[in-house]
């Protein structure tokens, strides 16, 4: 590229909160922008960072041609438990920290890409992920225009928008501690748009809380807010699996960009080995595991458990799931992260591991999209954590749910009730539930209700990404947007 061409060449400067449900579809958006013509600066937390190299091994932050990784400080001091430098880091001492000690040294780098680098055009806009507002106000504050890519569904992002409504109306925060257990919260809120029907125990998690100042309350309330100040709004989902949601979120955000599934463009996007040796995985994958799932004679046969990257589990509940696997009698593939248990390592009972070794296989983390799309996964038994949820819409595999915090009840209620590929482990896991919703999953005939609609969902998020497809077009309508100075 000549030196003119370049300094024309738009420059997106993008930041993912840095835990891996974040990390992951942001640097999936990155790709495809990248793949439409943009440079990439791809902003990582110094600790990420170096979990990043140490998984991936040195050079995986290469990138590939214009495409660039930087890191930023998050504040926080490096974890001081059993697990050392890799686990997830406390998420609501991420928000406070990050919000406070990433800001001067974000502004920096923006200074720095836009003076120092020769050859590099200037930035032209910044992509901050929604619960980093701080980097979209210091790119306003330098002219930069700035949208915010909110990773989570439309219906999450929709209950986060409400929670300052559902303060202002008295349902939060709770009154005290019964109402946890009383039915409270099976209170039908029926004025959010889009979501008629919803019950407070729908709304994101946050909500469960008597402290008016609560950290996440507040938190993600206010960065939802801030959301309005942004140029536009990007979410990872895409128009006929929320369009209830989506059509009520585009009256209050005329620039919104369903751009979802992102992994489909992502994988479009890559090609080249350099962009396709870059990735985002914090913990080294285990693909061993492919080669069992290879081994299994029967399509459909196997269920795949994984709780995501933040979810912890008491010692009794990892205990209760694993009873529950062994007497279901399906095969199984079970990630366990070494810090799946809070505080302690995560041991299974011996007699499990043992009378399950002939049709269970654990590891401790594993290349998830290509275990959902291999043929031999009937079931996920899943948090339903977002990117969770869509790779299991993209792959036609339904889900066991067991939601643990933030928006996974919202995105739970909208699999089990509205799209129908999910059933949920209702309130605390025990063994019995567990080995009876997978074999009814599996065997059932409310298995064979949700396989079938798992399978058009599958269909319907392919036609979405493809030539023509609303989220195809809504990409498109982005990059025009993001090539026109966001104006
Ligand atoms: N993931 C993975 N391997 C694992 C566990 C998780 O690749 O063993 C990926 C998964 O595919 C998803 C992300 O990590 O893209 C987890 O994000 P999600 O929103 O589902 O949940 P969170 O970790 O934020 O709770």
């Amino acid at each position: 590229m000549s030196s003119a061409a370049h300094q024309r060449q738009p420059h997106a400067v993008l930041i993912p909160q840095p835990a891996q449900g974040h990390v992951t579809p942001m640097l999936h958006l990155a790709k495809a922008l990248h793949a439409r013509g943009f440079r990439i600066t791809f902003v990582n937390s110094e600790y990420n960072r170096r979990r990043l190299l140490r998984s991936r091994g040195p050079g995986s932050l290469d990138g590939a041609d214009g495409f660039r990784f930087e890191a930023v400080p998050d504040g926080l001091p490096p974890p001081s438990d059993d697990h050392g430098d890799d686990v997830t880091q406390d998420i609501a001492a991420l928000c406070l920290s990050t919000t406070k000690h990433s800001a001067a040294p974000f502004r920096e780098l923006l200074v720095r890409l836009n003076n120092g680098m020769p050859g590099a055009p200037p930035v032209s806009c910044v992509i901050a992920d929604g619960v980093m507002s701080f980097a979209q106000r210091v790119a306003g504050e330098m002219g930069i225009p700035a949208l915010v890519f909110w990773t989570t569904s439309a219906c999450g992002f929709m209950g986060y928008l409400h929670f300052a409504e559902l303060v202002r109306r008295g349902y939060v925060p709770l009154k005290d501690e019964s109402d946890l257990t009383n039915g409270y919260l099976d209170t039908v809120i029926d004025w959010i748009p889009g979501m008629e029907g919803i019950r407070l125990k729908d709304i994101p998690s946050f909500i469960r809380t008597t402290d008016p100042d609560d950290v996440m309350l507040n938190f993600d309330g206010g960065e939802a807010q801030n959301a309005r100040g942004a140029r536009g709004l990007i979410l990872n989902t895409y128009d006929e699996l929320e369009q209830d949601v989506v059509d009520a979120l585009r009256r209050t955000f005329p620039r919104l960009y369903t751009v979802g599934p992102l992994p489909a463009f992502a994988k479009a996007a890559a090609g080249g080995a350099e962009l396709d040796a870059i990735g985002g995985n914090l913990w080294e994958e285990d693909a061993s595991c492919l080669r069992w799932l290879d081994a299994q004679k029967q399509p459909g046969s196997v269920v795949y458990v994984n709780f995501g990257s933040i979810t912890v589990v008491t010692t009794a509940q990892l205990t209760e799931f694993a009873w529950g696997l062994a007497s279901c009698g399906r095969p199984f593939l079970w990630v366990v992260r070494p810090d799946l248990v809070a505080g302690e390592k995560a041991v299974l009972p011996e007699e499990f591991v043992r009378d399950t070794k002939d049709r269970g296989v654990l590891a401790s983390w594993c290349p998830q999209e290509r275990v959902l799309s291999h043929p031999s996964v009937g079931l996920f038994l899943t948090h339903c954590g977002w990117n969770s949820t869509l790779e299991s819409v993209c792959a036609g595999v339904p889900m066991v749910c067991w939601p643990f915090f933030a928006e996974q009840p919202t995105n739970c209620r909208y699999a089990c009730a509205k799209w129908g590929i999910g059933m949920e482990i209702g309130g605390d896991v025990n063994r019995e539930e567990v080995a009876r919703l997978v074999r009814e999953a599996m065997d059932g005939e409310k298995g064979e209700a949700m396989r079938a609609s798992a399978t058009a969902w599958k269909e319907s998020a392919r036609a979405a990404t493809e030539g023509g497809g609303s989220s195809s077009e809504n990409m498109d309508r982005l990059v025009k947007f993001l090539r026109a100075g966001c104006d």
